[in-house]
């Protein structure tokens, strides 16, 4: 059988700096593919249709949805997102590995429909620390703040359903962690405990 690429999914709850660690694991790997996902909210400044998402309006994303068109979806902070099957499914038959940046309800539907997909939680050192870090950006309202912080705790909890659990006290470790995950799942799928990443092989239901 020809080689597949791995599907390697990240979530994490926001303010525990995923934006950071995946733009350093990918300025590290530029063999590794992000997978671009579409979403219905506005583009930011910046932001670059097809490369940071798939701009969509929600009559386009709904027939997304019909035509079976996404691996998982989900409904994000009041918008969709989703994660293109066909771009997915090419990039590993040609054995290229994928980046998923999703959250964790599409997280759990993408292992159902690719059950070979390993799925890494980031985590912050502790839920103060999150706290701390989503109230220093001061750019959000204290409703905002409140409501995030209750969605982390939501995520925290869910993260025990992980393969592995990355804890993001340094920006370098983490990296070199998640570096480990994906190194030692693509030699074997082998399993144990590295650094400050845990393995989650045990508590996964
Ligand atoms: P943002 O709007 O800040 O770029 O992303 C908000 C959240 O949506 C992040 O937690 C991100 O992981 C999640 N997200 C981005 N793309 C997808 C996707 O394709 N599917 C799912 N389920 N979540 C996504």
């Amino acid at each position: 059988m020809p080689r597949r690429g791995l599907i390697i999914v990240v979530s994490a709850p926001s303010g525990a700096g995923k934006t950071t660690v995946l733009k350093r694991l990918m300025q590290r790997h530029p063999e590794i593919v992000f997978s671009v996902s579409a979403t219905t909210r506005a583009s930011r400044p910046g932001e670059e249709n097809g490369k940071d998402y798939f701009f969509f309006s929600e009559e386009e994303f709904r027939r997304g949805i019909e035509a079976g068109e996404f691996a998982e979806w989900a409904e994000v902070h009041g918008h969709f997102y989703g994660t293109p099957e066909s771009f997915l499914e090419f990039q590993v038959s040609q054995d290229k590995d994928v980046i998923l940046d999703i959250d964790t309800q599409g997280a759990f539907q993408l292992k159902e429909n690719h059950p070979e997909a390993v799925l890494i939680f980031l985590a912050p050192p502790s839920f103060e620390e999150l706290e701390r870090r989503l109230r220093a950006r001061d750019t959000e309202s204290e409703e905002v703040v409140e409501r995030r912080l209750g969605v982390a705790r939501t995520e925290l909890e869910l993260s025990s359903k992980y393969d592995h659990i990355v804890v993001n006290k340094e920006v370098e470790d983490a990296v070199r962690d998640i570096e480990t995950v994906i190194e030692r799942e693509k030699a074997g799928r082998h399993r144990s405990d590295v650094g400050n990443c845990g393995d989650n092989t045990d508590a996964a239901t």
